[in-house]
C-alpha cells in the first residue's frame, strides 16, 4: 500500500512524500457498553489500515486529497473551521491539528497530504480512528516532534469528540494505537490504561455487517447511558464497575426494571472481559468463544441492543464448524456481528450464512475477513 499511496501522491502533487504513516482499523472483541461505566474492554487491531503521506510546503497552503473523494481541498494554514458538505472528511485531519494545537503541541505549517485505505469506511471497523492516528503521526513527524503513545491515542479521540463531534469512547483510538499482531488490546477505561493479551496464532475474524441502523440510534445510546447512571446511583456506586452481582441483587427492589436489566448486562459483561483475559492467557479459545456468545445473549436479553438480524447471524454462526463464538460488535441496534474462528471456517460457511440471511431478510450482508494487525506507526521518516 505504501507504493500505491506514493505513486498516487506523485501523480496528484507532482512530488515525493516526505513522511508516511499507517494506523489499523479495529474490532470490538468483548466489552459491550462497558467503557462509560468505568469497565474494561478487549479489542483487536486488524490487518487493514489507513495510510497517510505528507510533504511539507513553504507557502502556508495545506492541500488534502483522498483516493475515495474526488478533488483536492486547499486551505490556508490559518483556516481551522469545520468543513461542511462533500469534503467534510478533511475534518478528521483538521480535527487532529486542532487537538494538537489545543494541547500545546507543535503543528506543521503548509503541506500536501494524501490518504489511502483498505479499511471500509462506516463498516464498524473504525476507519475514523485509523485516519486520525495515521494523520497525527505524519503531522508530528513533519513538525519535528513526537508524543508518547497514550497521548497519540488521546489526540485522536479529542479530534473525533470535539472537532468531528462524535462522542466515541477510548476503544477505537486505543486499539488502533496499541494493537499488535497475534494480540488483543485490553483497555481499563478508567485510566485509561492499555495492555496487550496474546491471542493464539491462526485466529481469524469474520465481520458480518448488516448495514442496518436503528433510526433512533443516538437517542437509544443516550437512554442506555442514562439508565446505567441511574442504576449506579441507586446501587450507591460512582460507576457500575464498582458494583458486584451481590450489590445488584440487594438493590433489585429499589431499581426500576429497566435500570436493573441494564446494570445486569454491564456488571456481567465487565466480569466476562476479565474471564476472557484469563481464558486467553490459558490459550483456551473454546472458553473465549463461549464468553462471546454469552455477551451477545446478554445484549439481547438485558441490554436490549441487539436486533433480529444480529441474533440470526450469531445463531447461524454458532452452529458452523470452526467458529469459536460470535457476538454483536459495537454499539448495537444494527451494525455488525463478529466471529472468532479457526482456519477451518471459510467461504462455504460464509456462503451458507449469507444465503440464509438473504433469504430471511431480503438484503445482503457484507462479509469481511481479517486477522490481527499491528498498531499505528510512522513508516517513512522523511529524507
Ligand atoms: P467507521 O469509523 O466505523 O469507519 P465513521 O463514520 O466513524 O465510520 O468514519 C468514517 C468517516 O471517516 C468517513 O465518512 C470519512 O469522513 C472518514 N474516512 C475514512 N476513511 C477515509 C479515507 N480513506 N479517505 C477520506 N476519509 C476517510
Ligand atoms: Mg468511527
Amino acid at each position: 500500500m505504501t507504493e500505491k499511496l506514493t505513486s498516487r501522491f506523485r501523480a496528484v502533487f507532482l512530488r515525493e512524500p516526505e513522511f508516511v504513516a499507517r494506523a489499523p482499523g479495529r474490532i470490538e472483541f468483548i466489552g459491550n457498553h462497558t467503557d462509560y461505566n468505568g469497565g474494561s474492554v478487549l479489542g483487536a487491531a486488524i490487518d487493514r489500515s489507513v495510510w497517510v503521506a505528507l510533504a511539507r510546503r513553504q507557502d502556508g497552503i495545506r492541500r488534502f486529497a483522498s483516493e475515495t473523494h474526488p478533488g483536492i481541498v486547499e486551505l490556508p494554514v490559518s483556516a481551522m473551521d469545520r468543513v461542511v458538505g462533500a469534503q467534510s472528511w478533511v475534518n478528521y485531519p483538521l480535527g487532529v491539528l486542532a487537538a494538537m494545537r489545543a494541547s500545546g503541541i507543535a503543528t506543521p505549517g503548509g503541506f500536501d497530504y494524501m490518504v489511502a485505505s483498505n479499511v471500509p469506511s462506516g463498516a464498524g471497523l473504525s476507519s475514523s480512528a485509523a485516519i486520525e492516528l495515521s494523520s497525527c503521526l505524519v503531522f508530528l513527524a513533519a513538525a519535528g516532534t513526537s508524543v508518547p503513545r497514550d497521548q497519540l491515542v488521546a489526540l485522536g479521540r479529542k479530534a473525533e469528540n470535539e472537532f468531528v463531534g462524535v462522542p466515541c469512547g477510548i476503544l477505537d483510538q486505543g486499539v488502533s494505537g496499541y494493537g499488535r499482531v497475534d494480540s488483543l488490546v485490553y483497555i481499563d477505561c478508567r485510566g485509561p490504561r492499555f495492555d496487550t493479551v496474546p491471542l493464539p496464532a491462526g485466529s481469524n475474524f469474520w465481520i458480518f455487517n448488516t448495514h442496518s441502523k436503528h433510526a433512533l440510534i443516538d437517542g437509544l445510546y443516550a437512554a442506555r447511558h442514562q439508565e446505567c447512571m441511574e442504576a449506579a446511583r441507586v446501587i450507591g456506586v460512582a460507576s457500575l464497575v464498582d458494583a458486584t452481582p451481590a450489590m445488584l441483587a440487594a438493590a433489585e427492589t429499589k431499581l426500576s426494571r429497566t435500570a436493573f436489566k441494564r446494570a445486569r448486562h454491564v456488571i456481567d459483561e465487565i466480569a466476562r472481559v476479565e474471564q476472557a483475559v484469563t481464558a486467553l492467557r490459558a490459550g483456551d479459545l473454546a472458553a473465549v468463544g463461549k464468553l462471546l456468545v454469552a455477551s451477545h445473549r446478554s445484549s439481547r436479553t438485558w441490554f436490549e441492543n441487539s436486533t433480529p438480524e444480529l441474533d440470526f447471524l450469531v445463531d447461524g454462526l454458532e452452529s458452523e464448524k470452526g467458529v469459536y463464538g460470535a457476538r454483536l460488535t459495537g454499539g448495537g441496534f444494527g451494525g455488525a456481528v463478529m466471529a472468532l474462528t479457526t482456519e477451518a471456517f471459510g467461504e462455504p460457511g460464509v456462503k451458507r450464512i449469507s444465503d440464509a440471511y438473504l433469504a430471511k431478510f431480503g438484503s445482503r450482508v457484507e462479509v469481511i475477513h481479517a486477522r490481527t494487525g499491528d498498531g499505528a506507526a510512522l513508516v517513512t521518516r522523511g529524507r
